[in-house]
């Protein structure tokens, strides 16, 4: 059994818990314009782009030998629940020998899972199931680190491309981690690597913060969005992300530390009051949290097709009126350009600028 699965932000943690249990696991490839347009070509053209852009890679890891592709599921009024069954669907009637495998959430049905895990495992022990498991939570928690801290550190280098490429060379490391104590060692020699790098802190007060929001796929994977925190951070800017690969499975895999994530979706009650799949609701509770810490402005990422977005878009101006924040919703296809993203983003930042002098103004006018 070759094995597999789809490309998300980065393959390290999930390479890592198949590779613990003896798999023989095939790194996927990070999506690129060949990946979207077989999965523009065999998926239903209203399908949301995410579930396009994850077929596709699927039919290049088949191109690669793979045989069997593990994808977690979805549930809620959102089509993230019939992926797996689609994929699956469409895989067999292109004539590739492909086994979609599909882990929903223990609640959903939990004998569905019991027969998954013990594909995964094999004739692994469940003591090197978890092992193999909770290391890889422990990469996600320690990779999502130093990714937070290059995104408020980026900005401010003088060698911002450099940041970017330490970031590449940090990631494979992690490739390598044996035992759980690798993790805090590669983690403080990367802490060391990117603040020994050259900053310029000077106008540090005057930098923008913006948040980005909307949907998990396309806030995380860099390919769909023209890697727009990387955009952001080279244009001088802090970011902060709605979604990080930790905090998924924390919120949606770790019943103790759900409640840490509570308040986000507190937050969006007042403008959504009910769960409308995807992370609509989440998106709005962010956007008020950053508001709340005194952030410059939201880019909001919703995919073609996507219908929980659909809605919290429809929101937006209500919301961004009411906060006094500005957003800039952007949608995400196969055709979105790097040079319309940057175009775009040019024009938001001096908008929100423009917004901050107002406030600076406001301010020294109060304060004299
Ligand atoms: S949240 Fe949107 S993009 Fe994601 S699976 Fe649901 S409908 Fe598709």
């Amino acid at each position: 059994m070759k094995i597999s699965f789809p490309y998300m932000e980065s393959p390290v943690v999930y390479y890592k818990i198949f590779e613990m249990l003896g798999h023989e696991v095939v790194i996927p490839p990070r999506p690129t314009q060949k990946t979207f347009k077989l999965g523009v070509k065999y998926s239903p053209e209203f399908s949301c782009f995410p579930l396009k852009v994850t077929l596709g890679n699927m039919i290049e890891l088949h191109e690669m030998g793979v045989d069997t592709i593990f994808i977690s599921g979805g549930y809620g009024p959102c089509r993230a629940g019939y992926y797996g069954p689609i994929q699956q669907q469409i895989l067999n009637y292109i004539g590739l020998d492909v086994d979609v495998i599909i882990f929903e959430q223990v609640q959903d049905d939990w004998r569905d899972f019991l027969n998954n895990v013990r594909v995964l495992k094999q004739d692994a022990s469940i003591y090197r199931l978890l092992r193999s498991v909770y290391t890889g939570y422990k990469i996600s928690v320690s990779m999502d680190s130093i990714l937070k801290l290059i995104h408020r550190m980026r900005p401010y280098a003088r060698d911002k491309r450099r940041i970017s490429e330490l970031w590449k060379e940090i990631q494979q490391e992690y490739f390598y981690v044996k035992k759980i104590r690798d993790i805090k060692q590669i983690e403080s020699r990367a802490r060391r690597r990117i603040k020994a790098q050259e900053y310029d802190f000077a106008g540090e007060n005057k930098r923008l913060r913006i948040g980005i929001v909307g949907e998990i796929y396309v806030v995380m994977e860099g390919s769909t969005n023209n890697y727009i925190d990387e955009m952001l951070n080279e244009m001088g800017v802090e970011v902060e992300r709605s979604h990080y690969l930790s905090e998924y499975i924390e919120s949606h895999m770790i019943p103790w530390k759900k409640n840490k994530y509570k308040h986000i979706l507190d937050k969006g009650e007042k403008y959504l009051e009910i769960i409308i799949g995807g992370h609509a609701k989440q998106s709005i509770g962010h956007i008020v949290d950053y508001k709340e810490r005194s952030f410059d402005g939201v880019v909001f990422l919703k995919p073609f097709g996507c219908l929980p977005e659909i809605i919290s878009q429809s929101i937006l101006d209500r919301v961004s009126q009411d906060l006094n924040i500005p957003i800039l919703p952007l949608s995400i296809d196969e055709q979105l350009g790097r040079t319309h993203t940057q175009t775009r983003l040019e024009a938001f930042l001096d908008l929100a600028r423009g917004k901050r002098r107002k406030k600076e103004k406001r301010s020294d006018i109060k304060g004299k």
